[in-house]
């Protein structure tokens, strides 16, 4: 299997960072801005515990100011938007991060909502969630946006081809959908979800296929186009005893399965992964300089 049709995450979202960085640099040297990012991480969830903690070292790589804190499971709804309120008026603080998910008795909606829109770097708040389905300026969340960056990059055409996602999550599939359709993207959409009858039937006419399910090697090439360009999104952890960790991450594609017949294929880990980092560096610093609202 050659490398020839991956789409390497590991090299765009360190290009990304590197702009991000020198970018950093300049608005600090001209206007004495420090780009500065909150993270609010509540409960004990292993997982966002990475996340955060990988998050908190891409900001120390770049030079943004960045503050985490880790709150109690046992956290009141109240004490969060007190926090949240706070980070809203922080002059210092330009981008507002609260680890999703939630523990269940805090309202998730609720706390998306307290946030500053104008910090609101991950692009939840229903108010950027609009502005992107009305394609008008706002922050873009960070997993669809380093898709479509990278799409960019390697110069994957997009207008007039039909698009697939299977996923119609808040945070992948939705804003997904809404950026294809945009007239910068210029694609045909389809969302598919676990609903839908029979996912093949439109998997087959994807010139795009997006896989942002959750359910590891879902994807096989009986479901694709032949010269289908294939955007992995899942993250699952998976036994393997080979690993010295006995776990391995894998996708929601069945990557070897399908990569003969894919045009282009995202890796994982290596792909999409990468991206979302580095598009949240790409909004806080958008959000330091003013650059969305
Ligand atoms: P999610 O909120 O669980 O949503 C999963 C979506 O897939 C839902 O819309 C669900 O349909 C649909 N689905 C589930 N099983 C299905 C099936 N058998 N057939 C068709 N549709 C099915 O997940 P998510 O947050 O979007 O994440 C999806 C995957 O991406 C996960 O592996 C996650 O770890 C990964 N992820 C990666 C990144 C990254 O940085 N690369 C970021 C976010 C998420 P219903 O709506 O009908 O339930």
């Amino acid at each position: 299997m050659s490398s020839e049709k991956i789409i390497d995450g590991k090299l765009i979202s360190s290009q990304i960072k590197n702009e991000v960085k020198e970018e950093t640099q300049k608005l600090f040297s001209e206007k004495g801005i420090k780009p500065g990012l909150a993270f609010i991480l509540v409960g004990d969830d292993p997982a966002s515990q990475i996340y955060v903690r990988n998050k908190g070292r891409a900001c120390e790589e770049i030079g943004f100011h960045s503050i985490t804190n880790v709150l109690p499971e046992t956290t009141e709804e109240n004490e969060l938007l007190e926090l949240i309120h706070k980070y809203n008026h922080d002059k210092n603080i330009h981008g507002l991060l609260v680890q999703l998910p939630l523990p269940k008795h805090i309202d998730e909606e609720r706390i998306i909502e307290a946030i500053d829109y104008k910090k609101d770097v991950d692009g939840f708040h229903p108010h950027n969630v609009g502005r992107l389905l009305t394609g008008h300026k706002c922050f873009i969340p960070c997993t669809p946006f380093g898709i479509v960056e990278m799409m960019k990059r390697y110069n994957i055409e997009t207008k007039g081809k039909n698009v697939v996602i299977i996923g119609r999550s808040n945070i992948v599939g939705k804003p997904m959908a809404s950026l294809f359709l945009r007239k910068d993207l210029n694609s045909t959409v389809t969302v598919c979800h676990s609903a839908t009858r029979d996912i093949r039937e439109f998997s087959l006419n994807a010139d795009i296929l997006v896989a942002a399910i959750g359910k590891p090697e879902f994807v096989k090439k009986e479901m694709i186009k032949d010269g289908a360009v294939i955007i992995d999104v899942g993250i699952n952890r998976i036994e393997d005893k080979s690993s010295p960790k006995g776990t391995r991450l894998i996708g929601d594609v069945d990557f070897k399965d399908c990569y003969d017949k894919s045009s282009m294929i995202t890796p994982v880990p290596g792909g999409v992964g990468l991206m979302t980092i580095a598009m949240l560096m790409r909004n806080t610093l958008d959000a330091a300089s003013g650059k969305i609202f």
